[in-house]
């Protein structure tokens, strides 16, 4: 299992891009939006993943910091060895996810929600983020405006240029059932349909330390609980 960790680390071509020769001087931290707010620091991680440490590799792994990471690619602007940390983390999230590390961690648990939203999303509406699928309820965050525009979204789209569910070119137009099976193509032969299966895999092994199985109440559950630990 260690072996595998440090296999897949290497095999990954992100990481071959991301991680030349770290030397520790914290640029990345400094320009880092999420260190600026959460318990997070991209140095670190750097620093944990170059000294080929397999037990902190697997720390890392199980940790909640790696999912603090907001994908800005700030860091890669500034790294003076052009390092990406950012790209970094997106290949231990992988690797977390493919080995159901994920699971171990309350940030990490909420990829069972990102999954069924933004990653089916994608195969079944061919949008990884669309009115139809953003339910005010669960996006409280998206404020007032967002539950009146999904009210009166039909008025509302075509005065912003949008062409809802229709079968023409242009913002939130319909998909062809043709572009949704070669999306779903795509992703059987990609491996996105295993990467999907194994996220649930190992969710519904989790669930069961809940008293639970992997059904809506439980992901409702994993998305919205917040320990309240994570923020400096
Ligand atoms: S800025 Fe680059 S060299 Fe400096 S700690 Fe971050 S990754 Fe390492
Ligand atoms: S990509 Fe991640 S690590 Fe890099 S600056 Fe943005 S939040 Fe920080």
């Amino acid at each position: 299992m260690k072996i595998e960790i440090i296999e897949k680390l290497k095999e990954d071509v992100r990481y071959k891009e991301a991680l030349t020769a770290c030397m520790n001087c914290g640029v990345c931290t400094a320009i880092c939006p999420a260190a600026e707010f959460y318990k997070y620091d991209p140095r670190t991680i750097c620093n944990i993943v170059q000294s080929n440490n397999v037990d902190e590799i697997e720390d890392l792994l199980n940790s909640e910091t790696i999912w603090y990471c907001g994908q800005c690619m700030s860091c890669k602007t500034r790294c003076p060895r052009g390092n990406v940390p950012g790209m970094l983390i997106t290949v231990l999230r992988k690797i977390s996810q493919e080995m159901g590390y994920f699971v171990n961690s309350e940030k990490g648990r909420q990829q069972l929600a990102i999954k069924r939203t933004v990653g089916e999303n994608i195969i079944n509406a061919g949008y990884c983020v669309h009115p139809d699928i953003v339910d005010p309820d669960l996006h409280p965050e998206q404020g007032p405006v967002w539950r009146w525009f999904i009210n009166n979204i039909k008025e509302v789209s075509p005065k912003m240029g949008a062409v809802y569910h229709q079968e023409t070119a242009g913002a939130l137009r319909a998909i062809s059932k043709d572009t949704l099976d070669e999306i779903k193509s795509i992703f059987k032969v990609t491996g996105g349909e295993e990467f999907y299966k194994k996220i649930e895999h190992f969710s519904s092994e989790k669930a069961k330390d809940f008293q639970s199985n992997a059904d809506y109440d439980y992901m409702i559950k994993v998305y919205t609980t917040d320990s309240g630990d994570h923020t400096r």
